[in-house]
């Protein structure tokens, strides 16, 4: 198989793919291993932009909530100080500056690096909470418990840990909560359900959304892809069309409508830098009698071969090789004087001859030939136009006709 139909094949096979997950979904928020990792690696720039400002509100938050320390829990107010302003927040500061500084590079290697920074920051900070809630004698720490439904919406909602994440770092607050709760010895035997079931509803309510956010982030993903896949193949087949528009089939050279296009291109310029541009028209000899002695088939075989003859033959940067129709080929030379064209149409004629391609009913010769009409002007005389330019140039091709075949003649 060739790289480039492999390359087809790959694509089709990812764009049913892509097409079946859409239509059956992705329950366990899990694509087959190559999408899933171009999934998690897509648009890091603006990943980290969010982890970057998300984490910047949520340490004013964090900060925030010294306000609560000192209200709820002021016998250890200064320990909690030391943990928010001494060693959360410059290592959280420090780790953000050094993600912005690295640019979004680290996260295209890693693509699991931001849920990991937000895990490790949601636990330390539902430890220093449980720490801090272990040693104050402060009545009114008990309903400071509450506050671990907080981070469980900064992990959940704020910073939209991908759902497995989301989930295993929701139980583990859950746990450190559970167990802060179960090791203090005086704490409020009746505020135990109301505050872990505050915690617990926050987790399930905060996951619930996480999971939709997840799903529908995916869904347009997968979308996005889709899209993405269907413009390529577009416009590939529209590359495609284009160019069967200008080729013809039988030969493969291009057709005279792309001939003239190219014509009258090729004319503006010359025209503006007042060169020369010549025209042979060629035509191949007795091709009727060819085609009643050999065959159709044998006949399209015979301008197969004349065709790449000429092809070989006008080599020169700018010149271009056509089929005008029938049996009949053109080609235009730019900034090529009539001496020249003449030359290159008899390499041409001489090249078709010494194909040697029997031809036993030819009275010119027992092989293929072609007559030749060359014409040349320059582009910047008054009233020369490309149609006058090939007139002419059929005109000499008809006297090439009239003066025997296998020859070239000019006006
Ligand atoms: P002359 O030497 O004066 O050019 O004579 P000729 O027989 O070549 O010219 P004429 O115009 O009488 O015949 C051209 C023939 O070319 C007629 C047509 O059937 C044949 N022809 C045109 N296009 C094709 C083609 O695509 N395939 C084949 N096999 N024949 C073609
Ligand atoms: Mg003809
Ligand atoms: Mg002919």
């Amino acid at each position: 198989m060739s790289t480039a139909s492999a390359s087809i094949e790959l694509d089709r096979l990812r764009m049913n793919q892509v097409q079946d997950l859409l239509n059956l979904g992705f329950r366990w928020m899990k694509f087959p291993a190559a999408l899933e990792n171009e999934f998690l690696s897509q648009d890091p720039q603006q990943r980290l932009r969010h982890f970057i400002i998300s984490g910047l509100i949520s340490l004013v938050v964090y900060d925030g909530f010294l306000v609560a320390d000192y209200l709820l829990i002021p016998d250890v107010f200064s320990i909690a100080v030391q943990l928010r302003l001494l060693i959360f927040t410059p290592v959280a500061l420090l780790a953000l500056l050094v993600l912005w500084l690295k640019g979004d590079k680290p996260l295209t290697q890693h693509p699991v690096l931001l849920d990991s920074a937000v895990v490790i920051s949601g636990l330390f900070a539902a430890a220093t909470l449980a720490y801090a809630l272990s040693i104050t004698r402060s009545p009114l720490s008990d309903f400071y418990h509450a506050g671990f439904a907080v981070v469980v919406m900064y992990g959940n909602l704020v910073q939209r840990l991908r759902f497995w994440s989301a989930l295993g770092f929701s139980l583990a607050v859950l746990a450190i909560q559970v167990v802060g709760i179960w090791v203090l010895p005086n704490f409020n035997p009746r505020l135990v359900w109301p505050i872990c079931s505050l915690t617990a509803a926050t987790v399930a309510f905060s996951l619930c959304a996480n999971y939709v956010m997840e799903r529908d982030k995916r869904r347009r993903y997968l979308l996005s892809e889709r899209e993405r896949e269907l413009v390529k193949a577009l416009s590939e087949v529209n590359l495609k069309l284009q160019q069967l528009s200008r080729v013809d089939v039988l030969t493969g050279l291009f057709n005279r409508r792309h001939f003239q296009e190219y014509l009258q291109d090729l004319w503006q310029r010359a025209k503006h830098g007042g060169t020369e541009v010549a025209i042979i028209m060629m035509d191949v000899d007795y091709f009727k009698p060819y085609n009643d002695h050999y065959g159709h088939p044998a006949g399209d075989e015979c301008l197969r071969q004349v065709a790449s003859v000429m092809q070989n033959s006008l080599r020169k940067p700018g010149d271009m090789v056509a089929r005008y129709g029938g049996e009949e080929f053109i080609a235009v030379l730019p900034d090529t004087s009539l001496a020249l064209a003449l030359q290159a149409a008899e390499r041409l004629r001489n090249a078709v001859e010494s194909m040697a391609m029997a031809h036993g009913a030819s009275p010119t010769l027992p092989v293929v030939t072609v007559s030749l009409g060359v014409a040349c002007c320059n582009a910047a005389m008054p009233g020369a136009t490309p149609d006058s330019l090939i007139s002419r140039a059929d005109r000499a091709l008809y006297d090439a006709k009239h003066q025997g075949r296998n020859r070239v003649c000019s006006i």
